[in-house]
């Protein structure tokens, strides 16, 4: 049972996370909407290949009708988070609603995997007050994104990938599908986006282990003066979009 008290009376503390300040090139990688049987065994299989552990924010209904698969993510290492029971918009939801739809979810998740999630990631990354009080009553962390894989502006899997890898800053989180929609596309600018993030060096890491780093640097920071610590954003070059590219094709054997 999620505990629910006196919402409403104070502002609550919880902030929505879409990146952290650090300075170390990691990246996270989530899905939402799984598990799904046309997409979930297929990432699993290729972040194996790749030697990545990622975060998946599963859906509760889906969690019900596909506990194996939910089971497979938590047993390969990657993390499992709350995306409520139905994938309802919160932004207007009743308290009741809110509730039903993070309790639900949560039980699902439990009886799949046997593992409490601790981040919540709202559909469409709508929140508001009350959520954030509910959140916080129960030790949930509010995970949003700073990129997400399908922009619409980025039609094919190649334009997907390039802009996800031109616009990547160390602390980032990354947004990816598995399930509801046709994730063909992702899918298919995942690899390129995995293997050219690795030689620029990025390391993926889990949303608890970005949080981690996270705190490690500000405990570096607190202890060490503040006018010498390098700043991430100016640190971090844009990539040569050509140059990207012209690795891409060659990926793909397109160039000749
Ligand atoms: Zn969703």
């Amino acid at each position: 049972m999620l505990a629910i008290t006196c919402v409403g009376f104070a502002e609550s503390a919880i902030h929505p996370i879409r990146s952290v300040n650090t300075s170390e090139r990691v990246v996270a990688l989530t899905f939402d909407d799984g598990p799904d049987p046309r997409y979930t065994p297929r990432i699993l299989a290729l972040l194996k290949i790749m030697g990545i552990r990622a975060t998946f924010f599963q859906v509760g209904k889906q969690v019900e009708k596909y506990p194996e698969i939910a089971k497979a993510v938590a047993a390969e290492g990657h993390v499992i988070g709350n995306h409520t029971y139905s994938h309802m918009d919160l932004g207007s939801a009743t308290l009741e609603q809110i509730q039903a739809e993070i309790e639900n979810c949560e039980k699902a998740i439990v009886n799949a995997t046997g593992q409490r999630p601790t981040l919540f990631r709202p559909p469409k990354g709508h929140y508001n007050e009350t959520l954030n009080q509910i959140l916080e009553q129960n030790n949930y962390n509010l995970i949003l994104w700073r990129l997400c894989v399908e922009h619409k502006p980025a039609p094919t899997s190649i334009d997907m990938a390039c802009r996800i890898i031109a616009k990547v800053r160390p602390g980032t989180i990354i947004l990816a599908h598995d399930g509801r929609l046709n994730r063909d596309k992702d899918i298919e600018a995942l690899p390129l986006i995995i293997s050219h993030l690795k030689e620029k060096g990025y390391k993926f890491v889990t949303i608890p282990e970005l949080i981690n780093i996270e705190r490690k640097s500000q405990n570096l920071l607190s202890s060490k003066s503040k006018t010498s610590q390098p700043n991430p954003e100016r640190q971090s070059k844009s990539p040569n979009r050509i140059s990207w590219l012209h690795s891409i094709k060659k990926h793909l054997r397109l160039s000749h």
